[in-house]
C-alpha cells in the first residue's frame, strides 16, 4: 500500500477531521436566503487573499451569502450567512462567549451551550450552534444573555486588592481575605448591605463608606508588612 499524497481538499477532507464533527450540516443544494445554486471556493473569492488556516467556503452565486467549512474538511460551519445574519451572529458570539471564554468564563464551554440551548428552547443541545442560527435566533441570544443579569464580563470577585477569587455577587470577598478583615469593619459592610445592591448597582452610601474603611484598613495591614 502506498500512502495517499493527494493534498487535503474539502473534496478530499481529512478523515479524522470528518469525524470529530459532531451533527455535520451537509452542503445545501441551494442558498437558504436567495435559492441560487451553492459553490465550494477558496475564500479569497471573499476577502481578496486566503483567510484562515482552511481556507474555504461555500458560496452563493447569487448572494451576498457564505459560510466557511470546518477545518480541513467539506462540512459548512452552519448555515450560508447574508451579511445581516453574518453581523447579528458576530453579535451573538461577541453576548455568547465570554459566559464559558476568557478570563471572565463562569463555567464550561459545554455547560454554556447546555444553558443557551435550555434558554432558547433547543432540545438538543447538538443543534445549538450560532453560525446556524438567523437573525431572531441571535438576537434571542442576546436578551437571554442579558437576562441572566450581571454581564458575564463582568465576573464578581473577591474585592481584596489583587485577589481574582470569584465570588458569589452578594459577598464581599473570598473566605479566607472576609475573614482577615476585623470582625467590627465586617458588621458594618453587612449592616450597611443592601440586597440587590450589585444588581441595580446602587449601593448606599453608608455601604460605600464601609467599603472604604476596609481598603483602607487592608492598605494599613499592608503598609505595616513593607515597613
Ligand atoms: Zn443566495
Ligand atoms: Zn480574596
Amino acid at each position: 500500500m502506498t500512502e495517499a499524497r493527494a493534498p487535503i481538499t474539502p473534496w478530499n477532507p481529512s478523515r479524522s477531521a470528518t469525524a470529530r464533527v459532531k451533527n455535520p450540516l451537509p452542503v445545501p443544494d441551494c442558498c437558504p436566503n436567495c435559492g441560487s445554486p451553492v459553490f465550494i471556493d477558496s475564500n479569497s473569492c471573499i476577502y481578496g487573499r486566503e483567510h484562515g488556516e482552511w481556507p474555504w467556503a461555500v458560496m452563493c452565486t447569487g448572494c451576498d451569502s457564505y459560510v466557511g467549512l470546518h477545518p480541513f474538511t467539506g462540512i459548512p460551519l452552519g448555515t450560508l450567512a447574508t451579511p445581516e445574519i453574518r453581523a447579528a451572529r458576530k453579535t451573538a458570539k461577541a453576548a455568547f462567549n465570554p459566559l464559558w471564554e476568557g478570563d471572565g468564563a463562569q463555567m464550561t464551554r459545554t455547560a454554556a451551550y447546555g444553558w443557551l440551548a435550555a434558554a432558547l428552547g433547543i432540545a438538543n443541545v447538538e443543534e445549538c450552534h450560532i453560525a446556524w442560527f438567523g437573525v431572531d435566533q441571535c438576537r434571542a441570544v442576546v436578551a437571554a444573555i442579558k437576562a441572566r443579569g450581571a454581564a458575564p464580563a463582568h465576573r464578581h470577585t473577591c474585592h481584596w486588592p489583587g485577589c481574582e477569587r470569584a465570588v458569589p455577587p452578594a459577598m464581599w470577598g473570598c473566605s479566607p481575605h472576609w475573614f482577615a478583615i476585623p470582625k467590627p469593619l465586617r458588621d458594618d459592610i453587612w449592616r450597611t448591605y443592601r440586597p440587590g445592591q450589585e444588581i441595580s448597582k446602587t449601593p448606599s452610601e453608608a455601604y460605600v463608606a464601609a467599603a472604604r474603611a476596609v481598603q483602607h484598613w487592608i492598605a494599613q495591614q499592608q503598609k505595616g508588612k513593607t515597613a
